[in-house]
């Protein structure tokens, strides 16, 4: 494998974009780990494809001021050498006075109102942050195609209204979540938790199963068979606290009805001590 090449300024990058012939981008926060794996496997396999490239970037824009920004896990070169691993060939890691040469941003992508629904609503602001940064991603590397991680299933969905309401060019592909084997889903805030918090945050996917064997019951029985897994998880050491629990179209996520039949997403989020986990299930009602 060779290292892929990398870049911290746009100009560096467009001067390398105009030869690289077909791109597949990973917009990624770094700290990366299985999950980004499966995204950049799932780029490579693209036969229409000559490149794949990453991009590493902690976003400001979509931290509110009491989230965690400064603490987010950065590594650079650890980043890389996965880079490496998964033959992506370039990698664009801009400080954040190269994406927002200005400062804050003045204008900005509003997501509209699915931006203000489950994550939206307890994240204000948030969606609007992907989605200017992806824009500014999109607009810098001028990918073909663009890759994202079903675990942040809202986030896809937004990110597919964005390209259909703002006619950008890239195919977006969707990459089903990586699990450890104890079912939680992966993510780079899993560092934060301590034994005691992991083995609390088991009761998300665990919920999220028991929900999914409930589906036969339709759309109240499964949120109750989730509900049930974890409402348990209150009395945890330490406890799960719920943010919410949501079963909903796919494309608006919008609460579907009890008597709804189709593909529905549910999604869960939930504080462990001071991490806030999210994780979700398609399920077909
Ligand atoms: P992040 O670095 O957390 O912003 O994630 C970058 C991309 O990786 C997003 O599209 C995420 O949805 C995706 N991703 C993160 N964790 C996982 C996972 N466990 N499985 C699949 N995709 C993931």
């Amino acid at each position: 494998m060779s290292q892929p090449r990398l870049f911290t300024t746009r100009a560096e990058v467009t001067h390398a974009r105009s030869d690289a012939g077909r791109v597949a981008l990973v917009p990624t926060m770094g700290a990366l780990h299985e999950g980004h794996r499966a995204l950049m496997a799932r780029a490579r396999q693209r036969e229409d494809v000559d490149s794949v490239w990453v991009s590493v970037f902690v976003n400001p824009l979509q931290f509110g001021p009491t989230e965690d920004f400064d603490r987010y896990p950065r590594d650079l070169d650890a980043d890389l050498a996965v880079c490496e691993e998964e033959g992506v060939s370039a990698v664009f890691a801009p400080s954040t006075t190269e994406m927002y040469p200005l400062g804050r941003p003045m204008v900005t992508v509003r997501a509209g109102a699915m931006g203000d629904l489950l994550e939206g609503e307890s994240r204000p602001g948030f969606f609007d942050g992907v989605l200017t940064v992806v824009t500014k991603l999109f607009a810098i590397l001028t990918p073909d195609i663009a890759v994202f991680g079903e675990k942040d299933a809202q986030q896809l969905a937004m990110v597919r209204r964005l390209v259909a309401d703002l006619s950008l060019p890239p195919e977006i592909l969707g990459v089903p979540t990586r699990r450890d084997s104890d079912g939680l889903a992966i993510s780079s805030r899993n560092v934060y938790l301590s034994t005691a918090e992991r083995h609390t945050a088991l009761r998300l996917s665990q919920g999220l199963r028991a929900a999914e064997a409930a589906r036969a019951g339709g759309a109240g029985a499964v949120r109750k068979a989730a509900h049930q897994e974890l409402d348990a998880g209150t009395s945890d050491h330490p406890p799960l606290r719920l943010d919410y629990l949501a079963l909903v179209d796919p494309d608006t996520f919008s609460e579907v009805e009890d008597g709804y039949s189709g593909p529905a997403v549910l999604a869960v989020a939930a504080w462990v001590g001071t991490t806030r986990l999210i994780d979700n299930v398609r399920v077909t009602l």
